[in-house]
């Protein structure tokens, strides 16, 4: 964790909940649960449909931010079905989450993914670069292909705007969508978050100590506090635990708590 940098916990809702009056629900009950949170950067991702109403319900509290789970690389035209990133920042959305392992089970690519962060960035939002690997060997073979996403994803990106980049390691073996899952530890975070900045800033240079890079994998109010404290990271990214608001208000509360 950087000096100076907040830390923050992002919410992925994926596909859920399937009303928007649960939708509103749940934001409601994160904003009554978050009120007092001062230094602790709180961002939810809806489904796209959602995003208008709860922006009207976000305004009583700004410290929480809305983000859309993806965006288009083309700023507008036929292309039936995509959302463009001007069009979700029109909607004054801040953040996308971007490169996520269930759209690149789908088949979304490296190249796709560093096609929709430079239009997302063009158009004005931060996005949340998620990448990590399938699985662990060995061999330690998954630090090159998280390096191989990362620097694909990445390339052409200028030094200026990398700082706008929040990235996500997302193992994908602990996601709690993944068959068989098992849990990361924060020794595992670790040497990936201090791996991906060494990589950040070859790259990128001091420009990259700006960046901040967050963990996601099945992350709850149990484990939140070890990984924010000795993971090496600045934040969490939930998918589950978002869904709960009492459960994602804790890790809320666990992170301003780690940040005293
Ligand atoms: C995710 O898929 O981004 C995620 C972090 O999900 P979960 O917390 O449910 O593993």
């Amino acid at each position: 964790m950087q000096k100076g940098k907040d830390k923050i916990i992002i919410g992925n809702w994926k596909m859920n909940p399937p009303t928007l009056k649960e939708a509103e629900m749940l934001f409601f009950n994160v904003r009554q649960g978050t009120s007092s949170i001062k230094k602790t950067e709180i961002v939810i991702c809806p489904p796209f449909l959602y995003l208008e109403k709860l922006k009207s319900a976000s305004r009583r509290n700004k410290k929480i931010s809305l983000g859309a789970q993806d965006a288009f690389w083309e700023g507008g035209g036929a292309f039936t079905g995509e959302i463009s990133g001007e069009m979700i920042y029109n909607l004054g959305t801040k953040y996308v989450i971007l490169g996520h392992s269930e759209r690149r089970a789908l088949g979304e690519t490296d190249m796709m993914v560093n096609k929709k962060i430079k239009a997302s960035l063009a158009a004005g939002l931060t996005p949340i670069l998620c990448v990590g690997e399938a699985a662990r060997d060995e061999s330690h073979s998954y630090f090159n292909l998280v390096k191989i996403q990362l620097e694909e994803c990445l390339h052409g990106i200028k030094k200026d705007l990398i700082s706008k980049v929040i990235l996500a390691y997302e193992p994908v073996w602990a996601i709690s969508s993944t068959p068989n899952r098992h849990d990361a530890t924060s020794g595992d975070c670790r040497e990936m978050a201090i791996f991906l900045r060494k990589i950040l800033s070859d790259k990128f240079g001091s420009d990259a100590s700006k960046m901040s890079i967050i963990y996601g994998g099945s992350v709850n109010e149990k484990d939140a506090f070890e990984f924010l404290k000795n993971g090496g990271i600045d934040g969490l990214l939930a998918g589950k635990a978002s869904l709960d608001a009492k459960k994602f208000t804790e890790i809320i509360k666990i992170c301003e708590a780690s940040s005293k």
